[in-house]
């Protein structure tokens, strides 16, 4: 199993490791920084420096269940071979912003959330909601929480203690990471917002830009989707 290190810190922008597996789409390794694609963010993009050849890692996914670093030609490629991997920072760190900005869009919305996408300087949710909320309401309120500079934490709970509070579970359609007896919760400030979540975010909600507009669209009698552009 490759050690995810983006889990506890998703600061690291470089890391030195060692190729465990070799498959057809691409690298397994001991240790990682980059986010495998899940639960509507994007898999990192960046490179693998091999002695002094650089190879582009063109996404990241889990593949059989395995954190798979893709890449186009495994050609020459050899297990137990050191690598430096090298994150694309600017844009992880764009999807982390963005990221963090649809957990405050849940505090603000305390619906069930029914979908939901990350991309380059925009993210949407859907929420089980019948009725449009006011955009400028939503705009207002989520741009004075990001300037409050609340903290976010990470730290875990028990499967049993996720069964007792199903309440906690914001988001229908990813299910949180089970299995290994610990589901890894996020907390913005002291209350405003609590979940599990497996994804990267910022250390302060002050590092998320303003959100500049707000669009609310129609998916349905009790489907509201909520876009962010920032
Ligand atoms: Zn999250």
């Amino acid at each position: 199993m490759t050690i995810e290190l983006f889990r506890n810190d998703s600061y690291l922008k470089e890391h030195n490791t060692i190729i465990s597996e070799i498959v057809p789409e691409g690298l397994i390794l001991n240790e990682t920084i980059f986010y495998p694609e899940g639960g509507g963010q994007p898999g990192d993009e960046g490179s693998i420096t091999i002695d002094n050849q650089t190879i582009n890692v063109i996404g990241t996914r889990y593949i059989d269940n395995k954190l798979v670093h893709l890449i186009e030609n495994i050609d020459g490629l050899k297990k137990d071979e050191k690598v430096r991997l090298n994150l694309n920072w600017n844009r992880r760190y764009s999807y982390m912003k963005v990221h963090t900005s649809l957990h405050l869009l849940c505090s603000i919305i305390p619906l069930p959330v029914t979908g939901g996408s990350i991309g380059d300087g925009r993210g949407r949710l859907d929420f089980d909601l019948e009725s449009k909320p006011d955009k400028e309401e939503v705009l207002n309120k989520i741009n004075e929480l990001i300037d409050k500079d609340y903290s976010i934490y990470i730290s875990s709970i028990t499967d049993k203690e996720l069964d007792e509070n199903p309440e906690l579970v914001r988001t229908m359609s990813v299910k949180p990471p089970r299995g290994s007896g610990q589901i890894r919760m996020i907390k913005i400030g002291d209350d405003i917002d609590f979940q599990p979540c497996g994804g990267t975010h910022v250390d302060k909600t002050s590092e998320i830009n303003h959100v500049k507009s707000v669009k609310i669209e129609n998916k349905g009698k009790m489907n509201k989707r909520i876009i962010l552009n920032f």
